[in-house]
């Protein structure tokens, strides 16, 4: 922990699914930030109203790192096959950096590996001094569909 006091950003949610997903993953975040290894936690929210909680692990060679997204989606697949609703992750500031945490919206490949196990999930994204839940499936037009799996593990 950086020491210095960070605003939990789940205050400037209007929308109480986005609320609560923001303020789960600003709290993982701010109890396990590691400067240069954990600087993101996301939260996946699943349809029985379970909240899973995943944290960023950084990496010396960089592709080797692993999304908070997607260490969240294994948490909830740990546990339950139920649907999963929605999804937000937040940044924690760096102790040089203004003392802000933000909502940060889902990279490329968070945005495919979510939709491909759960093509209705819903995503936090920043806009403007509120942050938005829309349908991640919007934030991914003509997403890549391969021949890797039957049509229907592919279309569940
Ligand atoms: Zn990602």
């Amino acid at each position: 922990m950086s020491g210095h006091r960070v605003a939990d950003p789940a205050a400037r949610c209007s929308d109480p699914v986005a609320g609560a997903l923001v303020a789960a993953a600003f709290a993982a975040i701010s109890s396990r930030y590691v400067l240069a290894r954990h600087q993101i936690a996301a939260a996946v929210l699943d349809a029985d109203g379970s909240i899973h909680l995943g944290l960023h692990l950084d990496a010396m060679v960089g592709r080797a790192a692993v999304c908070a997204e997607a260490s969240a989606l294994s948490a909830a697949r740990l546990v339950t096959g139920a649907d999963l609703v929605a999804v937000a992750a937040v940044r924690y500031p760096k102790p040089t950096e203004p003392a802000a945490a933000r909502v940060v919206p889902p990279c490329g490949l968070c945005r495919e590996l979510l939709l491909d196990h759960s093509p209705g999930i819903r995503a936090v994204v920043p806009d403007g001094p509120h942050p938005l839940l829309v349908p991640l499936g919007e934030l991914l037009p003509h997403k890549y569909v391969g021949t890797k799996w039957p049509a229907h593990l592919a279309n569940p």
